[in-house]
């Protein structure tokens, strides 16, 4: 079976009233389907349990979404045994045929994109073109890791090892085992499964513990898995409380690597357990953390003005600047500083504040601490610069926050060194383009970053003296592809597993030399 060249999957354009009728009517069908109870998928079992995790919609706090079972620490034992169980049997089904679940859980969801979409718009408050966005990303996994896993199985063909007279020499990408997926809310559907079809595909089981704020989207997920044929047991889902399940299994002598990306105090916690050897390991567990950022984007006086302000509004405000990748922070000299952050205001003042299902701009932030959070931040904007807008909650019946601008920030501030994963941007004036550069590498994070100019020396300058994962020129620092800009972060934004690149499937394989004499 040859499989076609990956293309990324085309986003769809909601400037097009057909398409955003299509969307209102899938977010109708989805509606139809709130309330319900989801148990845990262990091997084929379907466990209900008394305690739930209740998911409620961000934009409409009176809305469940859906009552999610949990596991407790009895049952992630159970799930951790049948994954093993499990694992005996996957890690020999050939990689084109583990290829091809991916291949048809990829052709399901392009069938019904909508609908996947919608689930999001309400259960994590994302607009129509960023919930299409993340559905689409979860496409390009979904067939991007399935080509690596063909093309990682047959790389002895492809680019095979040094040749010696009288020895055949191999290497072999084989599964480690075990691993514990463990995603967050705000990429609900594509990094969820990204994370866990990488897994899955290189021959792993896994025990998937997904956000709880958005347990039904990743359901919808495993449930479409099971549609695919996927054998019970390879994907174990297993919602919990992170703490409770969470310390539980990063702890677990069994556990064989962890995928997590999330908050730096969680990715670093969980680091640091799982350094530790219980009495009978056999491994050193492999841990893979993508972590938060403090993301910006540095404007010259050479550059485009207004596509500067445009690439620095849409970078910290898109999805109300919950995204790793959000630029939080813009550093602009001084010679064009009040033209970039004049234009700046202005583009921030026309954002509208509104329900996602509506299709506005700007949503709620996913739920009440992160709500109470991002305000706190506020009020410390207010004494540690000038607020040029909002600056205050936005009322309604969610967790609805103006997207906020502060000018004249110190490049020291607590407001242009912390993650506030919130609709939070934060300006401040360099002399020139070098010490701009300077204060962009100021902070422990280096996920994304963005540098806006016209002139050549400078921009070669930048590209090596950026320090951070993902490094944009003339663009917004948000919105990497899959396959086109490979994605993850430096010092504190992570391990730099670069999802979506060719180095991706290794992380969840080890390399296997066999040396047959001949
Ligand atoms: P989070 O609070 O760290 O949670 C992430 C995941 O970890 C959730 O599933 C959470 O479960 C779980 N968790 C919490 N405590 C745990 C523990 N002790 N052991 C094991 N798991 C535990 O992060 P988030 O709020 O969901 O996501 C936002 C953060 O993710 C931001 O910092 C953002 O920058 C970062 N992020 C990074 C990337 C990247 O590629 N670098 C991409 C997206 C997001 P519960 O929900 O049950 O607490
Ligand atoms: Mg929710």
């Amino acid at each position: 079976m040859s499989v076609p060249e990956f293309r990324n999957e085309p986003f769809t354009d909601f400037t097009v009233e057909s398409n955003k009728e299509a969307m209102r009517a899938a977010i109708l069908k989805v509606r139809g389907e709130l309330g319900k109870h989801y148990p845990l998928h262990i091997g084929a079992d379907r466990v209900m349990t008394e305690s739930k995790l209740t998911s409620i919609n961000p934009g409409k706090t009176d809305e469940v979404i859906g009552y999610v079972s949990k596991a407790d620490q009895a049952l992630a034992e159970t799930a951790m045994q049948t994954a093993w169980r499990m694992f005996e049997t996957w890690k020999h089904v050939p990689a084109r045929e583990r290829a091809a679940y991916l291949f048809k859980a990829a052709a399901l969801m392009r069938e019904r994109k909508h609908e996947f979409s919608a689930w999001m718009v309400l259960e994590a408050g994302k607009n129509y073109a960023e919930a299409d966005a993340d559905t689409a990303e979860a496409i390009d996994f979904l067939e991007f890791y399935g080509r690596e896993m063909i093309r990682l199985s047959e790389i002895h063909l492809t680019q095979p090892l040094v040749r010696i007279p009288g020895e055949d020499n191999r290497l072999s990408y084989i599964p480690l085992g075990v691993g514990v997926i463990i995603p967050p809310w705000n990429f609900p559907l594509a990094i969820c499964v990204g994370m866990t079809t990488a897994a899955i595909v290189s021959g792993n089981t896994v025990l998937l513990k997904p956000a709880s704020t958005t347990p039904v989207i990743a359901y919808r997920f495993v449930e479409l898995m099971e549609e695919v044929g996927l054998p019970p047991g390879v994907i174990n889902f297993v919602p919990g409380s992170g703490a409770e399940i969470g310390d539980y299994l990063t702890a677990h002598p069994r556990t064989r690597f962890i995928c997590f990306t999330g908050s730096k105090e969680v990715g670093l916690h969980i680091n640091r357990l799982a350094a530790e050897t219980a009495p009978g390991q056999l491994w050193i567990k492999r841990v893979i953390a993508e972590m938060g950022g403090k993301d910006g984007i540095v404007v010259d006086e050479t550059a485009d003005l207004d596509a500067a302000a445009q690439g620095i509004v849409a970078s910290a405000f898109g999805f109300q600047g919950q995204k790793c990748s959000a630029g939080s922070r813009a550093i602009i000299v001084e010679s064009v500083y009040d033209e970039v952050v004049a234009k700046v205001e202005a583009l921030t003042q026309q954002l509208v504040v509104g329900l996602p299902e509506h299709n506005d701009a700007v949503g709620p932030v996913i739920d009440k601490t992160s709500y109470e959070r991002i305000l706190r931040y506020i009020e410390l904007g207010k004494r540690e610069g000038r607020l040029l807008a909002g600056g205050a909650s936005a009322g309604g019946d969610g967790y609805y926050i103006q997207p906020t601008v502060f000018a004249d920030v110190a490049g020291k501030a607590v407001l242009m060194q912390e993650e506030i994963f919130g609709p939070v941007l934060a300006i401040a004036k360099a002399r020139d383009w070098e010490h701009a550069i300077a204060m962009y590498n100021d902070t422990e994070f280096g996920l994304t970053g963005a540098f806006y100019s016209r002139n050549e020396e400078r921009i070669a300058c930048a590209l090596e003296t950026m320090h951070c994962g993902n490094l944009y020129v003339n663009r917004k620092c948000t919105g990497a592809l899959v396959g086109v800009h490979p994605f993850g972060g430096f010092n504190m934004s992570g391990t730099d597993s670069k999802a979506g690149g060719y180095d991706y499937l290794l992380l969840f394989t080890q390399a296997k030399l066999t040396s047959r004499k001949v």
